[in-house]
């Protein structure tokens, strides 16, 4: 066993994701010194398909299945997986939140100011994206194109690497945030896989990694879990708090497919359109996927006539608000069930996506497999955290997707970003206070 990094921290993250990486670059510019680690890796980003199997395609790391086969992926990388997310910016649940006592409206305001938020400009929507919209739009839904966490000057017009992570450092990404805290001072360990927390007299003292076959332990007087809706819970189960990792969401969904004759597309920015359906339990948005694994989810349903149709074919996303339920085992195996009423509110929407595509005059109808790409709720805030993000154990918290009390059915990123700069003001307070009782007891 080695120790690789000693007490000189003032704080360690695991992980980052859009948490961890927000909390840490607050942090940071702070002041406070921060180790952040991580398991992925920092190669840059090449937008390859290559590098994309890599980090989201590797079964038991990345790509996860539940007994059901609903597949569950996540980013394994700096950044996590906002590498590989489509960028919509949705509004986060700032009403439930509160009823949880967390109020992070001011950092989303915050956020709004620093970060791209707008639908995209219309050279930059595609065919494929416009004749679904236009479609719904003359059917009566309230579908519009969504706020985007893009650099739109960054961005190239028929560009479709949003989903193998973009190159061109057009999407903003965690990564982005986690270069800023590295430019502070922060130091990042990669390869770093975080198995457990070490606690003495239930306080959080630092963690147990492994790196390269070897053990390491990292010491500091606060730990921040931030590993993602799967990766925290089993951090935490490892270092006792066995309650971690049940009865969460993950947000299934369905892509709904149709060949329209006369388009030629398939090279766009997924998810750049659409609407919440808050009554029917799910939203539904354009999402054009590159050819690879347009096929893949051709393939996996058995339709082999539809293999070649990928640059005509017109793809709507289903992606519904779930039940909470189910449970991960100790290694993060996924065990959940899709409730009948979650069956039930996705045959809705594909039924309702058929009659967009109908109408767009698309034919040769099909629709994938589920999928699911949101896990949350698997560490939940007042039940096994406080409001402020603390465990029943001193000076460990959580940052993530896990801390969500309830499902929303909405893509978390905002949320996220909100969730690490409140908490990131919280320790800034706390630090103040026991400074200044350290002066007056001094005194
Ligand atoms: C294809 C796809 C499209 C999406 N589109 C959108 C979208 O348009 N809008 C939106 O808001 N959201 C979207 N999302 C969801 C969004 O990306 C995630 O909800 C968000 O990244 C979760 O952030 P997080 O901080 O909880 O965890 P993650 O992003 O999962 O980050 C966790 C980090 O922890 C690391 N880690 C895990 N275990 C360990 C360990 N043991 N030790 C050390 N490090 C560890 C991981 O490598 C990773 O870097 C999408 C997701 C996917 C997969």
């Amino acid at each position: 066993m080695n120790n690789y990094a000693n007490n000189e921290y003032d704080t360690i993250v695991v992980g980052s994701g859009p948490g961890g990486a927000t909390v840490a670059k607050e942090l940071t510019q702070n002041s406070q010194k921060v180790l952040m680690l991580e398991w992925g890796d920092y190669n840059p980003v090449t937008g390859s398909k290559a590098q994309t199997v890599k980090n989201t395609g590797m079964p038991m790391q990345s790509m996860l299945f539940t007994h059901n086969m609903v597949g569950l992926v996540r980013g394994l990388t700096t950044g996590g997986s906002s590498i590989y997310y489509y960028a919509t910016c949705f509004e986060p649940p700032l009403d439930m939140l509160k009823n949880y006592g967390i109020d992070i409206s001011g950092e989303v305001d915050e956020t709004r100011s620093e970060l791209p938020n707008s639908p995209l400009e219309d050279d930059l929507v595609g065919p494929m994206t416009n004749r679904i919209m236009d479609s719904a739009q003359d059917l009566g839904f309230d579908w519009n194109k969504l706020p985007k966490f893009i650099y739109q000057d960054r961005c190239r017009p028929q560009c479709w690497r949003c989903n193998y992570g973009c190159p061109h450092g057009a999407k903003w990404n965690a990564r982005m945030f986690v270069d800023q805290a590295f430019k502070k001072g922060m130091q990042i360990v990669n390869r770093a896989r975080v198995k457990r927390v070490i606690m003495e007299n239930n306080q959080a003292t630092g963690v147990a990694y492994t790196k390269n076959f070897m053990e390491y332990h990292a010491h500091a007087p606060k730990v921040i879990i931030a590993a993602g809706g799967i990766g925290s819970p089993v951090i935490l189960k490892n270092s006792g708090i066995k309650e971690a990792g049940g009865d969460f969401f993950f947000d299934p969904l369905i892509a709904v497919f149709g060949e329209a004759k006369d388009i030629r597309g398939g090279s766009e920015i997924p998810m750049s359109s659409g609407a919440h359906m808050v009554e029917d339990g799910y939203v539904m948005t354009d999402m054009t996927i590159p050819e690879t694994m347009y096929r893949g989810f051709s393939a996996q349903k058995g339709r082999l006539d539809r293999l070649f149709a990928h640059k005509k074919t017109l793809s709507i996303m289903v992606k519904e608000r779930d039940r909470l339920g189910g449970h991960l085992t100790d290694k993060g195996g996924v065990r959940k069930k899709l409730a009948p009423g979650d069956v039930k509110a996705l045959k809705h929407g594909k039924e309702r996506a058929k009659k967009i595509l109908k109408n767009a005059g698309a034919k040769n109808i099909f629709s994938s497999w589920y999928v699911a790409a949101h896990p949350g709720g698997t560490i939940k805030t007042n039940h096994l955290l406080d409001s402020d993000l603390q465990t029943e154990v001193e000076n460990l918290y959580v940052c993530d997707c896990s801390v969500i009390p309830e499902s929303f059915g909405l893509p978390p990123t905002m949320t996220l970003i909100g969730l690490g700069k409140r908490l990131a003001k919280h320790l800034a307070k706390q630090e103040k206070t026991s400074k200044q009782s350290n002066v007056y007891s001094a005194a």
